[in-house]
């Protein structure tokens, strides 16, 4: 019987309390979005004593369903003022749902200072003096924490941003390798834990009851399922593009199209792009390691996987890992060509504690202001280590993300919706995708309805980038993506589930037989549509309008090289998304 566990940082107690009925068959961001909707006031503010912070493995997350350890977090988030689900690939929460704890919940406020790490094992949930860990570097307390509380343990955490409540802060958790670099990053959740006087949460599953499942056979007919679309697909298949080049495979294919942002979204196409991509990365540890490497998982079970490590001449790890988003933000977006500089950009955010798209496009913004000329990758290391990790005047407007650095610096080029930043895709030259970030519940976010699939990838079938007429596709996409981030499945499987009709079969009978809900594809689109609606309902109740379901002016005049286009989508479009 699985439980929730709910942390009160105001008296530092924990209760275990019985899944209430109406949860029952939810899991990841369908659980998390509606704890949010039914417990936080959707006008308090995000670093105040009443915003909640909710954790949530997906459903079928602590089985063996393959690549299906994805956690979500939620609450308010301080970037956007909206509901939040951010979601990440860790060990962390296949360990939550072994100990059968179907979501933590942290609420309250400190009454004093300090910072506290959260223990939970099979035997329950301890709180510890977390002083000695702060200020410091995630890559040298990590392994402290492994050595005190052993190797099996996993671990979520904040690094310094979150301890100084910026809004770019992500919230942290090993990967498979026990690095510090899985970030649940979008949003600014990570300030939300540092509001909570809450450091770390460390779980150890051992002994743990397991994830029940009540009806195994047709969990085990999902699952086959589901394994065979992923080793079938071109995208998804062992040595296939994501485990050879990693997400980064979409850099030279996103700038052909010419819909690659490049210095603050100035143009569509970089001159550094090969220099950057996933191939460049492939061919590169080639040459330093003198063998090819194939990309790892950042969490057991995955059998896609993704995740690459860099290196550098003399052989040594530069980072793990460099993602598509990654390096555009902190490369091309910033016109950074050099992959060693973009690997320590990236290192650095994970070791402070920061979304790397939101810290790419922040940098964009104040280059673009002034601050930098574009392709200074040593500025951009100072700007990172000296300032924002210090908490210097300036590392402080920084940290709270590009539309905070554009009003501080009087720039009215900040490319985000909602406040938060856009991802590695023009809007002007692929409508959907700007459909979607206009109108998503999260803000600019291509996780939340990636429509680059049909427009770009010819997956799911075919769509032309230059149609405006995006509505029923961006809708569907956004309500198929709350359905799968409930799964607790990478969104990844998507390339081969919207190719491979029993994929998607899998998908739901996964869910369906551990649960032991009688659900058919239908029910994922019901399910779906019923989780958009409480975060649009809650969003709606924080003061959003449809006047905040739009892209910046400046895309509306600025053409967009080398296609010259401008945003042109219709008012009207975006409005028959979910008004
Ligand atoms: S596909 Fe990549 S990001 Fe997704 S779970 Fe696997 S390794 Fe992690």
């Amino acid at each position: 019987m699985s439980r929730i566990l709910r942390v009160n940082m105001t008296d530092r107690t924990v209760q275990y309390e019985e899944v209430p009925e109406k949860y029952r068959f939810l899991g990841g961001r369908g659980l998390t979005s509606s704890i949010v909707y039914d417990e936080v006031d959707p006008t308090c503010h995000p670093l105040g004593p009443n915003n909640k912070l909710v954790f949530a493995p997906g459903i079928i997350t602590g089985t063996n369903a393959p690549t299906s350890g994805r956690v979500s977090v939620g609450g308010k988030s301080p970037l956007t003022g909206g509901i939040k689900e951010s979601n990440a690939g860790s060990g962390w929460p296949q360990s939550v749902a072994k100990l059968g704890i179907k979501a933590i919940i942290v609420e309250g406020y400190p009454k004093d200072g300090g910072w506290w790490g959260l223990h939970i094992t099979k035997d329950g949930a301890t709180f510890f003096p977390a002083d000695e860990y702060a200020g410091r570097s995630l890559y040298e307390v990590y392994p402290l924490l492994f050595e005190r509380f052993g190797k099996k343990v996993d671990i979520c955490s904040i690094g310094v941003a979150g301890e100084m409540k910026m809004a770019m802060a992500g919230v942290c958790f090993n990967d498979a390798h026990g690095r510090p670099s899985r970030y649940s990053g979008r949003g600014g959740l990570g300030a939300v834990m540092g509001s909570k006087g809450l450091k770390f949460i460390i779980v150890d599953p051992e002994g743990g009851p397991g994830v029940q499942i009540a009806n195994p056979d047709l969990f085990e007919r999902g699952r086959k399922k589901m394994l065979e679309a992923l080793r079938q697909h071109d995208i998804t298949k062992p040595k296939g593009g994501l485990n050879t080049y990693g997400t980064a495979i979409l850099v030279n294919i996103l700038n052909e199209a010419g819909g690659y942002p490049t210095r603050n979204f100035r143009e569509g196409r970089f001159e550094g792009a090969a220099a950057t991509s996933g191939e460049a990365i492939f061919e590169t540890n080639k040459r330093r390691l003198g063998k090819e490497l194939y990309n790892h998982a950042c969490h057991p079970g995955c059998v896609i996987q993704c995740s690459n490590t860099y290196y550098d001449e003399q052989g040594n790890e530069i980072v793990s890992c460099i993602e598509y988003e990654s390096t555009w933000a902190l490369g091309a977006n910033c016109g950074i060509d050099n992959l060693d500089a973009i690997g320590k950009l990236i290192w650095l955010c994970n070791d402070i504690g920061l979304d790397t798209i939101e810290t790419g496009g922040t940098l964009a913004v104040a280059m673009d202001a002034g601050l930098l000329p574009f392709g200074d990758w040593q500025g951009a290391i100072r700007l990172l280590d000296e300032e924002i990790r210090k908490g210097t005047p300036l590392g402080r407007i920084l940290g709270n993300g590009a539309a905070f650095t554009g009003m501080a610096f009087g720039w009215h080029r900040v490319p985000g919706v909602k406040g938060q930043n856009m991802p590695a895709y023009e809007p002007r030259a692929i409508k959907g995708i700007g459909v979607t970030y206009a109108t998503s519940t999260m803000g600019a976010d291509h996780t939340a309805g990636y429509t680059i699939a049909p427009e770009i990838l010819s997956v799911g079938g075919k769509a032309d980038p230059r149609d405006v007429k995006k509505a029923d596709l961006s809708r569907n996409f956004q309500i198929t993506t709350a359905f799968i981030d409930s799964s607790g499945h990478c969104l990844f499987i998507a390339f081969a589930i919207l190719d491979i009709p029993s994929g998607f079969e899998g998908l739901v009978e996964e869910c369906a037989g551990v649960l032991g809900a009688d659900w058919t594809a239908d029910d994922a689109a019901r399910i779906g549509k019923e989780i958009m609606e409480k975060e649009l309902a809650f969003n709606r109740a924080a003061g959003f309008t449809k006047a905040h379901d739009r892209v910046p002016e400046f895309m509306k005049y600025e053409p967009l090289p080398p296609h010259n286009v401008v945003w042109d989508v219709p008012d009207e479009e975006l409005d028959a998304v979910w008004w």
